[in-house]
């Protein structure tokens, strides 16, 4: 499956016709156990926490789709984000993370296992240096996120991984905003790539799941046993969601670069508009190293509103194609004030969002309906 192309891996890669019938389509295994010959004796699957074919399929096309080596599929992002701390930090280790992240991985590291002696600190990861800078001894994980969000920053992952090589600590990307349509994170040498699977992977906000991927047999083999051991698995038909999300992956980024730009420039050009942040601009501080990482720019756009929080109140209230709502990813358009709720949680701390500060999830409807609902619900 190597040799195929990304958007031909995500069509067949684990999903050959299903051998007891030849249904084109991975059936959803809806079974909790498998049938014994005998004792130990069976196909692969005894009980469905431990392995199921439909997650099977799932795992192998998301680790061809990130070109590592092996997949795991989780009930969630965060269920896979626990994973990976349970299983490769123990107390008294440290996580050196990105100071602009997912605000539930933020709570999950200060308020989950801050006091299980699991300790995170916040680093500002578009500079390198600074990374460095903040390595303590007992760091075990750096922690990135690229794009950022919602300020949409890049972290540089080559630079990054290479620095933490050589100080035997492992590099984790969470690559959900890019998908492994626009950037692949392993082939830029971090270790593990992970995603929320319930965004583009999915693509149409209809399942909530979670995926990791590395080549790193030790780190796999540990992944996979907290895998079993916690049990933070999702059940066939939310893998089977996802494994039909990944057939269009690659036309769905497309499509959403395509627009997120066309928006981008939009809202640029806008008077009530402070500043754009989307990786695809020229005008974007890193945009050369978006080139050099990414292939293609993904959907996600954030701006700032002249007039703070009430006048982004005032644009995501004044939205009717863009669906006020937390979440991203999929084929519809969403709008949302972070302050308010996907960073609610952040509120008070060095990872604090200004309050006129709007996220856009473009969609892939036609451009000129999105343009000019954001148009009115700017006023004018
Ligand atoms: C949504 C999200 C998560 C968490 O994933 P869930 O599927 O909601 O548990 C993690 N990281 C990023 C960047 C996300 O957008």
């Amino acid at each position: 499956m190597h040799d195929y192309g990304f958007a031909t891996r995500a069509i067949h890669a684990g999903q050959d016709p299903d051998p007891a019938t030849g249904a084109v389509i991975v059936p959803i295994y809806q079974t909790s156990t498998f049938a014994q010959e005998d004792i130990g004796v069976h196909k692969g699957y005894e009980y469905a926490r431990s392995g199921n074919p439909t997650r099977s399929a799932l795992e192998t096309a998301i680790a061809a789709l990130e070109n590592g080596a092996y997949g795991l599929a989780f009930a969630s992002g965060l269920a896979a984000e626990t994973t990976v701390i349970l299983a490769l930090l123990k107390s008294g280790d440290h996580i050196l993370c990105g100071d602009d992240v997912y605000g539930g991985t933020y709570r999950l590291l200060m308020r989950v296992f801050d006091d299980k002696g699991i300790k995170a600190s916040f680093v500002d990861t578009s500079d390198p240096n600074k990374v460095a800078a903040a390595l303590r001894p007992e760091t075990r994980l750096i922690w990135l996120e690229t794009p950022t969000n919602p300020w949409l920053k890049l972290a540089d992952i080559a630079a990054i991984a290479s620095l933490a090589r050589e100080r035997d600590v492992l590099t984790l990307v969470d690559n959900t905003f890019a998908s492994p349509t626009c950037q692949r994170p392993l082939e830029l040498g971090a270790d593990i790539a992970l995603h929320s699977a319930t965004k583009y992977l999915g693509g149409h906000s209809d399942v909530v799941g979670g995926a990791i991927v590395t080549s790193n047999q030790d780190v796999y083999e540990r992944l996979k046993f907290v895998q079993n051991a916690a049990g933070g698995v999702p059940g066939p038909f939310d893998s089977w969601l996802v494994l039909r999300g990944l057939k269009t992956l690659s036309v769905r980024m497309r499509q959403h670069g395509e627009n997120a730009l066309a928006v981008a420039r939009f809202l640029q050009e806008h008077p009530a508009v402070e500043r754009v942040m989307y990786p695809g601009l020229p005008e974007h501080p890193q945009h050369q190293l978006a080139r050099r990482q990414m292939h293609g720019y993904s959907g996600m756009v954030s701006c700032i509103v002249r007039g703070g929080e009430a006048a982004a109140r005032s644009m995501v209230r004044g939205t009717r194609l863009f669906t006020l709502a937390e979440s991203l990813g999929g084929v519809e358009s969403l709008i949302e004030v972070p302050a308010a709720m996907t960073h609610a949680s952040v509120a008070g701390s060095d990872l604090e969002v200004p309050g006129g500060l709007v996220r856009l999830s473009v969609g892939i409807e036609d451009i000129d309906d999105l343009i000019a609902d954001l148009q009115q619900a700017l006023g004018s």
